[in-house]
C-alpha cells in the first residue's frame, strides 16, 4: 500500500471567505491511522482548467489522491469528468445507479430530475461506492499505480464512505500501523493553567506529540498521538489519558468528538436530574448549546431570556428591591433568577447567568466581563464570580462553557445524586 497520499478538495465556496475545507482535516486523520502521510492538499474552484491542473500535479506528487467535492447533478461539479479526461477513460451510464436514483427521488415523493441522470455516470473501469446518504455515489480508481478516490463533499456523506467502504478497501482490511490522535477537552482553566498542570506528564512524554490549544472560549484541548497498530495505540494512549487525567483533576470533561453541552446531558440524564435556565447576557446561547444535543428535552424543559429587569422580576420573581440595592449583574440578582427558573420550570436545578458582555456599561466594580452564575439545586446554591477578558463575543461564549461547567461540576460531585 502506498505511504504518502495528497488531499484535493473541489469547491468554488471553498475559496470564498465563508467556507472551510473541514473534510481534508478528517481524511487526514484516517489515512494517518493507516499509515499514510498527507503531503500535500490543495482547494480549488469549479473550474475545469483549474481542475485538470491541480489533479495533474497531485497524481505526480503521491500514488493516492484522495478528492472531495464536485460529484453532484449541477453543472459545475466536474470532478468526475476531470478525472476521467485526464486518464483518457470514458464515462459509461450504469443503469443500476439509475434506477437507485430513481426509487431515491421517487420515495421522497418526486421525479428524478433529469440534471441527476449524470450522476449515474461511471468512469470507465472505476469501482463505484454506493453511497446510501446521498445521491452521488464515490469512486475508486486505479491507473497505473496510482489510486484516485472520489468522494462527494457533503462532509457526513464524505466521512461515512471513507470509512466504511475506502479504508477497508485500501488497506485490505488487514491491520495497519499508523498514527493515532486523542483529544481531551477541559473547562473552566485557561491555556497557561493546563500548560503548567501537564507539565510534568508531558516532560516525560515528549515522543507524542503533545499541544495544548485554545478550543473555544472557556475551552482548552490536549492533543497527543500514538504510533502503532489500531489496538496497541490504543493502549499507549489510554496510559497516557489516564496520567493527563489525574493531573487535570476536575477540569477534564471528555474527550474526541464528545462536547460540553454533550456531558452535560448525559450527566443530567444519568442522574434523572433537570435543568432549567434563566439567561440574560447570553440571550439563550446556554439554550442553544443544550438543544443542540439530541434527546435533550428529557434533561432540558426550558429557559428564560431575561434581558430587562422587568423581565427577570416578571418571569423569574427576582425582587425588585435586589434589583435596586445590588443592580442587575450581581450574585442576589443571579441567585433569585436561578431559582426562579427552577421553580417556574419544576426543574430538578436552576442555572442563571447575568453579567456585563459590554462593550459598554462597565464600571469601575462591575466592568465589563463581570458575570455571575448560580446554580439553584436541592442540595444548595452555588455561585460563581467570572471577571472575562476579551470582547463581546468572547465573553458571551466563555459564560456559556464556565455555566455548563458549573453545572457538571454539581453533577460529577454528587451534588445531583437523587
Ligand atoms: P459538492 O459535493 O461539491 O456538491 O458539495 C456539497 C456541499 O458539501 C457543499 O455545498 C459544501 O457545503 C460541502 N463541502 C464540500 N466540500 C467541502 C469541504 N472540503 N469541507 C467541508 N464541506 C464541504
Ligand atoms: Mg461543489
Amino acid at each position: 500500500m502506498t505511504e504518502t497520499a495528497s488531499i484535493l478538495a473541489v469547491g468554488s465556496e471553498l475559496l470564498g471567505t465563508t467556507r472551510l475545507d473541514t473534510n481534508s482535516l478528517f481524511l487526514t486523520g484516517e489515512l494517518e491511522a493507516i499509515g499514510v502521510r498527507v503531503v500535500r492538499k490543495a482547494c480549488v474552484v469549479d473550474g475545469w482548467d483549474e481542475l485538470l491542473a491541480e489533479l495533474r500535479f497531485a497524481l505526480e506528487r503521491a500514488p493516492l489522491l484522495v478528492v472531495t467535492g464536485g460529484l453532484g447533478p449541477t453543472e459545475d461539479d466536474r470532478t468526475k469528468e476531470a478525472v476521467a479526461h485526464l486518464l483518457g477513460r470514458r464515462l459509461l451510464r450504469d443503469e443500476e445507479i439509475l434506477a437507485t436514483l430513481k426509487e431515491r427521488f421517487r420515495k421522497r415523493g418526486f421525479e428524478m430530475p433529469a440534471v441527476n441522470a449524470k450522476q449515474a455516470d461511471v468512469i470507465e473501469g472505476a469501482f463505484v461506492l454506493s453511497n446510501r446518504r446521498g445521491t452521488a455515489p464515490g469512486y475508486v480508481v486505479e491507473d497505473g499505480g496510482r489510486t484516485i478516490v472520489l468522494l462527494p463533499g457533503v462532509p457526513h456523506e464524505m466521512k461515512a464512505l471513507i470509512v466504511e467502504a475506502v479504508l477497508p478497501r485500501l488497506t485490505g482490511g488487514a491491520p495497519r500501523e499508523g498514527l493515532h490522535r486523542r483529544v481531551l477537552k477541559v473547562v473552566g482553566l485557561g491555556e497557561s493553567m493546563v500548560e503548567q498542570l501537564v507539565k510534568p506528564v508531558y516532560e516525560a512524554h515528549r515522543e507524542h506529540d503533545v499541544t495544548i490549544l485554545s478550543a473555544a472560549p472557556g475551552e482548552v484541548q490536549l492533543h497527543f498521538a500514538a504510533r502503532g497498530g489500531c489496538a496497541e495505540a490504543g493502549r499507549t494512549l489510554d496510559v497516557l489519558e489516564a496520567a493527563f487525567r489525574a493531573a487535570l483533576g476536575g477540569a477534564f470533561f471528555g474527550r474526541d468528538e464528545e462536547t460540553l453541552e454533550g456531558v452535560v446531558g448525559r450527566l443530567l440524564r444519568e442522574a434523572g436530574q433537570t435543568l432549567a435556565l434563566a439567561e440574560s447576557c447570553t440571550g439563550g446561547m446556554i439554550a442553544a448549546r443544550l438543544t443542540d444535543v439530541a434527546g435533550s428535552s428529557d434533561v432540558f424543559p426550558g429557559g428564560v431570556v431575561a434581558y430587562a429587569n422587568e423581565a427577570k422580576v416578571a418571569l423569574l420573581g427576582v425582587s425588585p428591591e435586589s434589583i435596586a440595592r445590588w443592580g442587575a449583574v450581581s450574585e442576589q440578582v443571579a441567585r433569585e433568577m436561578a431559582a426562579g427558573a427552577r421553580r417556574r420550570f419544576g426543574a430538578s436545578a436552576g442555572l442563571a447567568v447575568t453579567g456585563v458582555a459590554g462593550p459598554s456599561g462597565g464600571t469601575p466594580e462591575k466592568p465589563v466581563g463581570t458575570v455571575h452564575l448560580a446554580l439553584d439545586a436541592e442540595a444548595g446554591i452555588r455561585h460563581e464570580r467570572l471577571t472575562l477578558a476579551g470582547d463581546r463575543a468572547m465573553i458571551r461564549r466563555w459564560t456559556t462553557s464556565a455555566a455548563l461547567g458549573l453545572v457538571r461540576a454539581w453533577l460529577t460531585e454528587g451534588g445531583g445524586a437523587k
